[in-house]
């Protein structure tokens, strides 16, 4: 099927995109293209229009035992944790190389399943998930233990080992970038992978896990299944033979999927949930720039970000200024097809995420916060909310506490600093925050207030692949990126020798 253009209301002149098809759907396992166990199906949609775009294969606990069983197999029996790591840093080089050729078709595919603007997938994420691979590719090879002095009278070294099988878990926001941060370093460490992608974004995985295998991945050490949370997912988050668990998602499921794996075998696990993170622009700001800066840490992908500034807290200094400047932002943001140029947002993901955000809105009006632009739906067909700015937001409002997860900016009013932390640091979150100001005393106050696993000093949403990411609080366990997430995929074993002459410690 192509990618529904001729249907779209776009005139053809307006086309950005090549056609795309969708030519994987079944389950990938041990190196092939299966169809689920049970032979069910379930539909993918595009957001734009709420219409079915394929079909996939539905997986379910018999699918999750035969992918831990190909992925067992290929880390106790197979080529990958052995080979050497020079070896398999060369083959990560080679998808990232795939990708890079591949990124129009793969953001495309994203744009049509996902709705995030294409224009903004092939620049700013594409790019970002070539480089993850180069640089965990780069670290494949340097991952080593050490040795250690002890007693004196005993040869110690320190092992560094993978860990095993990973069961990894990601949410439709970001796909391939979620697929990304899981897969890299668990790759890197010589680890064998079965990954259960988000029922509403099935499709890009399973095309890069492809391009992967093209790269010389052996069969059984990626291994992708589609399906649902409570069948698929809670399947790999029990299942006895998996060791270790990597889940990206609400904080909700992240208790759950806890739960599942310390009442299995206690595998270790790793979460990155959810956030309500502070932006805060101090007086001294550039009001203009902090306007655009707040903006894009709250819209960017919809509004569908873990860690969107969704508390804007502004100076009162500033405060009025600012609160026109933004509403006005907002309405000239440009909302429509994903797929056309110039675009800076598209659908929500789904009528479920849809329906959820305009209850917030809901909520924001009835709690009495000033609605001071948006608050519906645009156009009647798809998932498209407009661009929602709410000013005297207060910190006991739902929309100041729950996460929104849509296009919907609330800004609060601040008088000093040590009030701003307090009341910044007054959630379960702790994923990321963000600060603007000019004066250098004023950033290291907050950022050393801010008990947030991010801070973003003038900037936002800066992901580069050396960069740790992860929450404090209920935001999650762990941290992903960066040399951190080796450790998630690693197992250290001491091995203890006596020594017949201590010479020299
Ligand atoms: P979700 O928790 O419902 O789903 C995430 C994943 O978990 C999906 O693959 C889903 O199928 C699976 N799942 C659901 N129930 C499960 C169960 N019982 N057992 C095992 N797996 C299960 O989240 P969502 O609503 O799809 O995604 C949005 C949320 O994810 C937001 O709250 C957002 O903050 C969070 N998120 C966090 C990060 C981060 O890096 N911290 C990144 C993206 C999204």
């Amino acid at each position: 099927r192509g990618n529904g253009f001729g249907t779209s209301a776009l005139a053809e002149e307006e086309l950005i995109t090549p056609p795309v098809q969708i030519n994987y759907t079944q389950n990938l396992i041990n190196g092939q293209f299966v169809d689920s166990a049970s032979g069910k199906t379930f539909p993918t949609y595009d957001p734009r229009t709420g219409e079915v775009i394929a079909h996939v294969a539905e997986g379910d606990a018999e699918d999750i035992n035969r992918a831990v069983s190909a992925a067992r197999k290929a880390f106790d029996e197979g080529p990958w944790p052995r080979m050497s790591a020079y070896e398999r840093s060369r083959i990560l080089l080679r998808f990232a190389d795939l990708i890079e050729k591949h990124a129009p078709e793969l953001s495309a595919l994203e744009t049509w399943n996902n709705g995030k603007p294409y224009e903004q997938s092939l620049k700013s994420e594409l790019p970002l998930l070539v480089r993850l691979f180069h640089y965990y590719a780069g670290w494949a090879d340097k991952i080593h233990g050490l040795t250690v002095p002890a007693d004196g009278n005993h040869h110690v070294q320190v092992l560094h080992e993978p860990i095993g099988v990973a069961g990894q878990i990601i949410p439709w926001n970001f796909p391939l970038i979620m697929f990304a941060w899981k897969v890299g370093p668990a790759l890197a460490c010589g680890n064998t992978i079965v990954l259960k992608t988000a029922e509403q974004t099935p499709l890009t995985a399973l095309y890069v896990a492809k391009l992967l295998h093209e790269a010389g991945l052996p069969p059984g050490v990626l291994n992708v299944v589609s399906g649902y949370g409570p069948t698929a997912g809670a399947a790999l988050a029990s299942h006895m033979d998996v060791d270790k668990l990597a889940f990206t998602g609400s904080t909700s499921t992240g208790k759950v999927v806890l739960e599942l794996a310390a009442k299995s075998n206690l595998k270790p696990v790793t979460l990155e949930l959810g956030g309500k993170s502070p932006f805060i622009v101090c007086e001294d700001a550039d009001v203009d720039k902090a306007v655009e800066l707040a903006h894009f840490a709250l819209f960017f992908n919809q509004g569908q970000c873990c860690c969107a500034g969704s508390r804007t807290f502004v100076h009162e200094r500033v405060y009025e200024e600012f609160v026109e400047k933004s509403k006005a932002r907002a309405q000239r943001r440009v909302v429509g097809d994903p797929f056309k140029k110039g675009v800076e947002q598209g659908p929500q993901i789904d009528l479920e995420q849809f329906e959820k955000v305009l209850r917030y809105i809901k909520s924001g009006i009835e709690s009495n916060a000033t609605l001071e632009c948006g608050g519906g739906r645009l156009g009647s067909k798809g998932y498209f909310i407009e661009p929602t700015v709410f000013s005297n937001v207060k910190d006991d409002m739902l929309i100041a506490k729950d996460e929104i997860f849509g296009p919907v900016q609330s800004i609060l009013k601040f008088k000093d600093i040590d009030e701003v932390i307090h009341r910044a640091n007054s959630t379960r979150y702790g994923l990321a925050s963000g600060v603007f100001t000019s004066n250098i005393d004023t950033a290291n106050t907050l950022t050393r207030g801010l008990r947030t696993g991010t801070v973003w000093v003038n900037c936002f949403d800066i992901f580069d692949a050396a960069i740790p990411f992860g929450g404090y609080k209920m935001s999650g366990i762990g941290r992903e990126k960066g040399i951190y997430s080796l450790q998630n995929y690693l197992q250290v074993k001491a091995v203890v020798t006596p020594l017949k002459n201590p010479a020299w410690l």
